[in-house]
């Protein structure tokens, strides 16, 4: 009945936890009631929150001197508020390799205080930044970067390195792998692609950095330390996003076994299909070995006068979303966390029999 879906977001959830949200839609616990029609303030969901932070702990491995914050406004309005919080004194660090690094960087720009430190346009963005490009001994109020391009399908394969707090928008890529969380100051994601479904975003930031001065201008729910403070609840959270993003972390923990053996399995995905794109001489990915995305898997057919039929006739054959981003053109197969194995043989079968086809 579910049909494989490579979209980019809002992304596949894994069906368990669809089925167990299913069961708990009408009638939260025998209480009676949804979760979606329950108080933020009232015990069976402060239980939710405080369980989704432990079973995000664990996974991560976050330390004690992080809190974390379960906000609305996606990444994008990230863009925003970590200028507005962050870089008021100072200007912030960025490194620019695609869309959304870019829109990052021209944001904080757009609101006063960012610098270019380094960026990958001239490759067209096939590559990041190596590290021998960023100046370690930058000054300003961060260094900000994108872990995984959504969109051009790149990403970073080592953090970077810099005398500054390092930020970073996980998006596509958080909970695919596991991290060192003592490298960030701050990470952020909206959640749907990895985490549940749109409306929820997650904060994890290090406590020192709640003490920066923010700009006067802050809106208050944008505020850092007033969330930090009201644990996400200054004002009224996303709490059906939430409620489906702790079961998306049980599920992680109690059923892949955790963030290394989710990425055992990512990589995995990964391999079979890039392995497959480069031993073809009908479909191709232009980016550099080192750099590609286990997450988001662009490829371009030889003859682009294909790429009509190519959409038509897999999403015939049940294969959803593989158009590539209107700014990149071609195709992309999103394989985040919840894409199955068999979701990416299925694409497999259908492009080798479609390239054999219009050989
Ligand atoms: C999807 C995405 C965004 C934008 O997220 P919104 O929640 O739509 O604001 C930002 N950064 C990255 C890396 C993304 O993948």
């Amino acid at each position: 009945m579910r049909k494989h879906n490579f979209c980019a977001g809002p992304a596949a959830l894994p069906t368990k936890v669809l089925q167990r949200a299913q069961a708990d839609l009408l009638d939260y616990k025998g209480k009676g009631l949804g979760v979606m029609e329950m108080s933020h303030r009232g015990d069976d969901f402060i239980e939710i929150a405080t369980e989704s932070q432990a079973s995000l702990r664990r996974l991560l491995k976050i330390p004690a001197n992080y809190k974390l914050l379960f906000l609305q406004g996606g990444a994008s309005l990230q863009f925003s508020a970590i200028a507005l919080n962050l870089a008021y004194k100072e200007a912030g660090n960025y490194l620019v390799t695609g869309v959304w690094s870019d829109k990052a960087y021209k944001e904080a720009l757009r609101l006063g205080s960012a610098k270019l430190l380094a960026t990958s346009k001239a490759s067209n963005f096939t590559e990041i930044v190596p590290q021998e490009q960023i100046d370690e001994k930058a000054t300003g109020a961060y260094l900000h970067y994108t872990s995984n391009e959504t969109i051009g399908g790149l990403a970073f394969d080592y953090v970077p390195k810099s005398n500054l707090p390092l930020i970073c928008d996980m998006s596509s890529d958080i909970l695919s792998k596991p991290i060192k969380i003592e490298d960030y100051a701050l990470i952020y994601a909206g959640a749907q692609k990895n985490i549940g479904p749109a409306g929820l975003t997650l904060v994890i930031i290090r406590e020192d950095l709640l003490e920066v001065e923010p700009n006067p201008n802050l809106p208050i729910v944008m505020n850092y330390k007033t969330q930090a403070e009201s644990s996400s609840m200054y004002n009224t959270p996303a709490t059906y996003s939430w409620y489906l993003a702790a079961l998306v972390f049980d599920w992680l923990e109690n059923d892949i076994g955790g963030l290394a053996a989710m990425h055992k399995l990512n990589q995995a995905k990964a391999q079979k299909l890039y392995d497959f794109i480069d031993a073809s001489d009908f479909y191709s990915n232009n980016i550099a070995k080192a750099n590609r995305s286990i997450m988001n898997v662009p490829f371009v057919l030889r003859d682009s006068s294909l790429n009509e039929v190519f959409l038509a006739e897999s999403e015939a054959a049940d294969l959803l979303y593989l158009k590539g981003h209107r700014s990149v053109g071609g195709m992309r197969a999103s394989i985040y966390n919840a894409v199955e194995i068999t979701g990416v043989d299925a694409l497999l079968n259908f492009m080798q029999d479609f390239s054999h086809k219009h050989q």
